[in-house]
């Protein structure tokens, strides 16, 4: 379906579109499109967005996207409001600084690797991970992004939550219950469901030129080991407690394995890439669930996705059967 012009609507200056094609949101560059879709000018129109537009959100519920870095919408889209974060949700500033350590507040829509710039050109130390995970703070915190032996949530001294009415509130780490890769609100202590708007991160004095020399060294073993000229969404599967999903899926010789326009990286055994740009998200999934099927046969080891999935279901049976 086309997308329509940018509907107006009353109270908020930040633009909704109908249909909204989540292929260009997404860095596998495929799958269907969202009901409806809302670009928030800023911290202040989001929140005006909810509060106004309770009804829209009721019937189509918020689909926070940041830089798309983790997402797959089906090809049948998603009955929902996707929120786009990246760029209205901008704001980055220091907000405390004491002789061992800053705390820098930054918004949903801020790049990870802009935090991690930014960090380091206060002379501070220990964002540097972030620079090569290629969301935003909003997806770093939903995800527990982490690599090279670091994650998100060891820095994060709170975060800002918006509910569906519209109101926000700062939790501290304790509201979560966080994990590898996971991280899910703790309802009993909120409630309900709830979305990032902020985090604020402590990262230690240090010294700033070590940092970005840092950065530089962690970007270029990425440019080495990960097929970043193809669109992908980086590792498909977590790591199973002590092995890496990537050996297991080489061991079992699924390297190159493709199925439509999809294919496992011949780089880097754990993404799958969108080889020709022309995949389908049902082919994308149909090849995770293939590789999973076969990695537990051979392997005995169940792999569970990183990547989120969500839509509405059309897998073929093909794909039931092996998952
Ligand atoms: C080349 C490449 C390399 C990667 N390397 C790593 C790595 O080393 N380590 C790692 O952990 N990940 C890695 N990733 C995966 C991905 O970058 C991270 O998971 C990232 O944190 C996702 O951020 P995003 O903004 O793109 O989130 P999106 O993909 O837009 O969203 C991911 C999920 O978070 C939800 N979400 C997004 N924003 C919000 C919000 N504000 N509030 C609530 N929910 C929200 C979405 O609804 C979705 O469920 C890589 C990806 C690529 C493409």
């Amino acid at each position: 379906m086309m997308m329509a012009e940018p509907l107006h609507r009353a109270g908020v200056s930040g633009a909704l579109t109908e249909h909204e094609p989540m292929a260009r949101h997404v860095t596998w560059r495929a799958g269907g499109a969202a009901r409806y879709a809302f670009r928030p000018a800023d911290r202040p129109d989001l929140i005006a967005f909810f509060q106004i537009h309770r009804a829209l959100l009721e019937r189509y519920p918020p689909l926070f996207v940041g830089l798309g870095s983790n997402l797959l919408v089906r090809d049948r889209g998603i009955a929902a409001t996707a929120i786009f974060t990246h760029p209205g949700l901008q704001g980055l500033r220091i907000a405390e600084a004491t002789p061992e350590a800053m705390t820098i507040v930054a918004e949903a829509g801020v790049a990870a690797p802009k935090l991690a710039r930014y960090a380091a050109n206060h002379g501070l130390e220990g964002a540097e991970f972030l620079a090569g995970i290629p969301g935003t703070v909003g997806g770093a915190l939903t995800m527990n992004a982490g690599c090279y032996g670091s994650e998100t949530w060891e820095h994060v001294t709170g975060a800002e939550l918006i509910v569906s009415d519209g109101d926000v509130a700062l939790h501290g780490p304790a509201a979560f219950d966080i994990g590898y890769r996971h991280v899910a609100t703790n309802f009993a202590m909120l409630g309900r469901e709830a979305w990032f708007i902020s985090g604020q991160f402590r990262f230690r004095r240090g010294n700033g030129q070590r940092a970005r020399d840092r950065i530089r060294e962690l970007l270029s073993k990425r440019v080495a080991t990960q097929p970043l000229q193809l669109p992908n969404a980086g590792s498909v599967f977590r790591n199973p407690p002590g092995d890496h999903a990537a050996r297991l899926i080489e061991s079992c010789g699924l390297k190159g394995l493709a199925i439509g326009g999809a294919s496992v990286s011949e780089k880097h055994a754990n993404f799958i890439v969108n080889t020709a740009g022309r995949a389908s998200a049902a082919e994308i999934e149909q090849l995770i669930a293939r590789v999973r099927a076969v990695v537990a046969e051979r392997t005995g080891v169940l792999l569970e996705p990183e990547v989120r999935i969500v839509g509405e279901t059309n897998i073929s049976s093909d794909v039931k059967r092996e998952s």
